[in-house]
């Protein structure tokens, strides 16, 4: 039974000329597929709308060749060549009664145009603004340059009502579309009626909204994603401007859409940004327009998602991770199963799929993006393909991840671990300075596993090679983990460098069991991702001195594909942190640690009280190992199948230990032949010369 409290959430709410079902709006966002995973991202949607939410996304569609973000991928709206892959979209949102919605875009001074090698266009002359620094710029558009980007505009308006897009949203967020390069007084220094007063500087804005309610408007709906605020500012756009500029046009698009004005504060990991932290840019933006307005904000709690609504700040939830996280949120709010929300934990791994130009991941949801490829469902598992039992052993997030699935599949399923704690690794680490939403990924499962009765969890329970043997389950995953290395091995140094053990050489581990390092301490980071900041945090904050070392040129580099290097490197300089970049470990000596500069390879001695060592880390596979070597004795032991699982078999981000874990519970008695590939793809539909004569090879 649904609570009450949350009826409101359900309520139809017209955008213009249609009718949304309920108040679940998922925002666009990228997923790493875009044109290049046609089949994938309509099935990626599709499960949304099944999922209940009542408005469904595409992500982003340039409009045009000179708006070409490669190498990031997304969707394209060039020409009508487009239209078969944006219908599928659309027709697979449709499928489950959702309206189906197209963010266009003309990315202006965010499009280096790699790929289509046109001159990128911008209201002022300006250096291509992208995270990677193309040396390229854009070329100043002149009144015909307006009057074409209007036309493209009308154009692509028509493909997306043909291929039944209900909304079409034009982006001018994040600092990624022409609009807001228009709006903001950064990007447009122009001195014509397109610049100076922030009336001018809507001018764009205006047209093309008009353009398109013109063109499109009786049959689809015309919103706007807007920037809340560019955080540059009164030189930037700011969020005063924003509420001048809705209260100037309050009746001009069918609904306002807001989101921060860089992705990076907008899409902030939970380290930084809790949930609904734009609720103060937001707040009274509602009441200066009669048109509904969506906003953000990872919500993933019903309570806080009515309360947005009642208290008039919001008139749809609008949502992009929580979305990916699960797919099926508003269907379980509407079921009174809150309990069984998969909540975003705020890590942006799937970000990183953008950022990494591959096919995203989710943490929480590993069937995200595997919908097609793999045949995936988030909730939805294929029945067990045999009676055997199966025994997990380690209920980190790979263990957990697989009972939950093993026993969702019907199978009879005992999860050992060795300690008092289920979580693994997630639980140490989500008591570290900033990542406590990180136990989610505990929790959710270990809350699933409690309602199987077929899923059996012995704490306290190290089980040894003899054990396994003994016990005779036919299946054994072993998923016993990974541990962080003390040699000093990872990028830097392949082999170990000298270490002197007169001075205390702590690990993350160590550290995440109580270990307290005083005085000056190195923290070494050859890890290149949170931990080492994490733990620099953790060490001042008790009263240390701290320095960060690492053989990159910024702290957390890996951190740029989750968006929080920046906030990262800022919190440990204004918390006096000292930064030694670009040195690498060449030894830990008797009062210190002796550095090599990265490029010269000039030494220096930094003098320090302890070193904290965030390198490498080592599967904990000496239990597979004994098991593999005793492979004779399986049969009489009614042993089919062992299998290392997640960090145990390969040490990487949580992410990967979630999959992992899916995939293992996914694939076994897997009836597809060995060999096949593990997913489909999706074949190039055309080419122009078939290279005939390889085809013998
Ligand atoms: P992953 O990320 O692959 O899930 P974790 O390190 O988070 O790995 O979790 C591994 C879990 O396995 C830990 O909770 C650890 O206590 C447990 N474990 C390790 N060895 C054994 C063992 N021999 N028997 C049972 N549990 C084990
Ligand atoms: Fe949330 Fe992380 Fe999943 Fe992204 S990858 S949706 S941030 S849990």
């Amino acid at each position: 039974m649904r609570d009450p409290r949350h009826d409101i959430l359900f309520e139809p709410v017209k955008i213009g000329p249609v009718t949304a079902p309920n108040r679940f709006y998922q925002v666009p966002h990228c997923n790493g597929g875009g044109y290049r995973e046609p089949s994938a991202i309509a099935e990626m949607r599709r499960v949304k709308a099944e999922g209940g939410w009542g408005v469904v996304f595409t992500e982003q569609a340039d409009v045009h060749p000179s708006s070409d973000i490669t190498p990031y991928i997304e969707l394209r709206n060039w020409n009508d060549d487009d239209l078969p892959l944006l219908a599928a979209v659309a027709d697979a949102i449709h499928e489950h009664g959702a309206l189906a919605g197209i963010e266009l875009v003309h990315a202006g001074v965010n499009s280096p145009n790699l790929y289509t090698k046109e001159v990128p266009l911008a209201p002022s002359p300006l250096p291509i603004l992208t995270f990677t620094s193309d040396p390229v710029q854009a070329r100043a558009m002149d009144k015909e340059d307006i009057r074409n980007l209007r036309l493209w505009h009308r154009q692509a308006f028509r493909r997306a009502k043909a291929a039944g897009y209900d909304l079409i949203c034009l982006y001018a967020a994040h600092g990624f579309g022409i609009i807001q390069h228009f709006l903001s007084p950064r990007t447009n220094q122009r001195s014509d009626e397109y610049g100076g007063s922030l009336a001018n500087r809507a001018r764009l804005m205006r047209e093309i909204i008009g353009d398109a309610k013109d063109e499109v408007g009786d049959r689809c709906a015309i919103t706007i994603r807007l920037a809340l605020d560019e955080m540059a500012g009164p030189q930037g756009l700011d969020n005063a401007q924003i509420r001048e500029l809705v209260a100037m046009h309050a009746e001009l698009p069918d609904l306002w859409d807001f989101a921060h004005g860089s992705w990076e504060q907008c899409s902030g990991t939970s380290r930084f940004k809790p949930e609904a932290a734009q609720e103060d840019l937001i707040r009274g933006l509602k009441q200066l327009t009669p048109k509904p307005v969506v906003g953000v904000g990872r919500f993933t709690s019903p309570d806080l998602m009515a309360r947005q609504i009642r208290q008039g700040i919001l008139d749809f939830v609008g949502a992009a991770r929580p979305s990916i996280a699960d797919p099926f949120l508003p269907r379980k709010i509407a079921e009174g199963r809150s309990d069984d929300i998969r909540e975003c934990i705020g890590c942006n791994i799937c970000i990183t799929g953008d950022m990494t130009s591959s096919i995203s991941r989710c943490t929480q949801n590993s069937t995200f993006m595997e919908e097609w490829r793999k045949g995936w469902h988030p909730e939805r598992m294929r029945e067990r393909g045999s009676d055997d039992k199966v025994l997990v052993i380690g209920a980190g997030p790979a263990g957990l991840s697989a009972a939950h699935r093993l026993g969702q599949r019907g199978y009879q399923v005992a999860l050992a671990e060795a300690t008092g704690e289920l979580g693994g690794r997630v639980s140490k680490e989500s008591r570290l300075p900033g990542l406590a939403e990180w136990a989610r990924v505990r929790d959710y499962r270990i809350g699933q596993i409690q309602k199987m009765p077929n899923v059996e969890v012995y704490r306290d329970s190290r089980l040894t090679a003899s054990d396994v043997l003994e016990f005779g389950f036919a299946r054994v995953a072993v998923a016993t983990g990974a541990v962080w290395r003390r040699d000093g091995v990872a990028r830097y140094n392949l082999l170990p460098p000298p270490i002197d053990p007169a001075i205390p050489l702590f690990t993350p581990d160590d550290l995440m069991e109580g270990a307290e390092p005083k005085g000056h301490v190195v923290v070494y980071d050859d890890d290149h991702y949170y931990m080492a900041s994490v733990l620099a945090e953790l060490l001042i904050k008790r009263g240390n001195r701290v320095s960060f070392v690492t053989p990159s040129v910024k702290v957390s580099e890996w951190s740029s594909n989750t968006l929080d290097q920046g906030f990262i490197q800022a919190r440990l300089l204004e918390a006096g942190v000292t930064l030694r970049l670009s040195r690498g470990l060449r030894a830990i000596v008797a009062g210190g640690v002796e550095l090599a500069c990265t490029y010269t390879g000039k030494l220096e001695e930094l003098a320090c009280d302890a070193i904290v060592a965030v390198t490498a880390r080592l599967p904990v596979d000496g239990l597979i190992l004994e098991l593999k070597e005793r492979a004779a004795d399986w049969s009489a032991a009614g042993i089919k199948s062992v299998r290392a699982v997640g960090d145990a078999e390969a040490p990487a981000a949580i992410a990967w230990a979630t999959y992992a874990g899916h995939r293992y519970a996914e694939e076994l008695d897997d009836p597809r032949p060995e060999g096949s590939l593990p997913f489909r793809r999706e074949p190039v539909a055309a080419v122009e010369r078939w290279p005939m004569a390889r085809t013998g090879a």
